[in-house]
């Protein structure tokens, strides 16, 4: 493994190209949106300097990490060679289909094709493609440069050599894999999403406000974030994409998105990334303000 393609540019894929590009990777970071590109160069940079600030890196080593990135609009160009492409596309399943048929054309036969999707069928994924047996998921958490936990997710097709060698390029990141298998919502949102979903309810049946929240599942269970601050780092749209996935997937109305929820992505309000969800945000602002709506 040495040339990794990353298809998405925002909040994942900027942290994805950033960790196999440390690690000495040659790195082809696509995106359909050239300003995302632009945007990712930029909070990569951002993002080795908090390492460099924190002795965790040097300068020569920030350079050598922008050298191994380079940057592609379209797909065909940025995978020619490829031994291994994740993809961090919007969490959307037309969208990754029509991708994933895209990169088995494009990708040499050898490469493995791999999915950081939060909660979209490895399965369904797999079966667009000539090659099943080589998709598997590669979920890594956010941010990627911190998180240390990658959930690989082997499809029903998925061979067994392909899961090693995502295992062992995992640990040559100096991550932390733990595989499971390709059912809705995987592990970490099939218990994660519920909660937030539960404490999103809290909030809109007036149990508790966003603070209290918060405070109760930070202090009381040693969370580092309550599940409201959570949600917005996540992104609110793709929490109710994941519970939309997990309703789908079981037909249980246990995984029914709350209202509040849903009504939050429509109006665009989906957290760090807009400025805006159950906090504000502003830039150069490190305090947790709760949005106004919630007062
Ligand atoms: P995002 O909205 O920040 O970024 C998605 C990027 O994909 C955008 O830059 C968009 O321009 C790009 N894109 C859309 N269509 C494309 C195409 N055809 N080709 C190339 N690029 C395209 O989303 P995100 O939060 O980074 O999520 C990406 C994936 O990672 C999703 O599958 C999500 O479920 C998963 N994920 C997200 C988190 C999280 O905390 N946000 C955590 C783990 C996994």
């Amino acid at each position: 493994m040495k040339n990794i393609s990353v298809i998405g540019a925002g909040t994942m894929g900027n942290g994805i190209a950033h960790v196999f590009a440390q690690n000495g990777f040659t790195v082809s970071l696509i995106d359909v949106n050239a300003s995302q590109l632009e945007k990712a160069l930029a909070t990569i940079s951002k993002n080795l300097d908090r390492q460099i600030a924190k002795s965790l890196l040097t300068e020569e080593g920030k350079k050598k990490t922008l050298s191994q990135l380079s940057t592609y609009t379209g797909i065909t160009a940025g995978v020619q060679n490829a031994d291994l492409i994740v993809e961090a596309a919007t969490e959307n399943i037309e969208l990754k289909l029509k991708i994933f048929k895209q990169l088995d054309e494009a990708a040499p036969a050898k490469t493995i094709l791999a999915t950081n999707t939060s909660s979209i069928s490895i399965t369904k994924i797999a079966a667009v493609t000539k090659r099943p047996e080589s998709v598997i998921g590669m979920h890594f958490m956010n941010p990627v440069p911190v998180m240390k936990l990658v959930e690989i997710i082997n499809g029903y097709t998925t061979k067994k050599e392909v899961t090693e060698t995502i295992v062992a390029l995992s640990i040559q990141l100096g991550k932390i894999p733990c595989v499971v298998n390709d059912y809705p919502g995987f592990i970490a949102n099939r218990i994660l999403m519920p909660m937030i979903n539960e404490a999103i309810y809290s909030l809109f049946e007036g149990v508790a406000g966003v603070e209290e929240i918060d405070t109760i599942m930070k202090l009381g269970m040693a969370h580092p974030m309550g599940p409201l601050q959570l949600a917005d780092f996540i992104g609110l749209d793709v929490c109710l994409s994941i519970l939309n996935v997990l309703h789908a997937g079981f037909g249980n109305p246990k995984y029914a998105a709350c209202p509040l929820l849903v009504n939050m992505v429509t109006a665009g309000k989906t957290g760090i990334k807009s400025g805006e969800g159950f906090y504000v945000y502003s830039a150069g602002n490190k305090d947790l303000i709760v949005s106004n709506r919630f007062k």
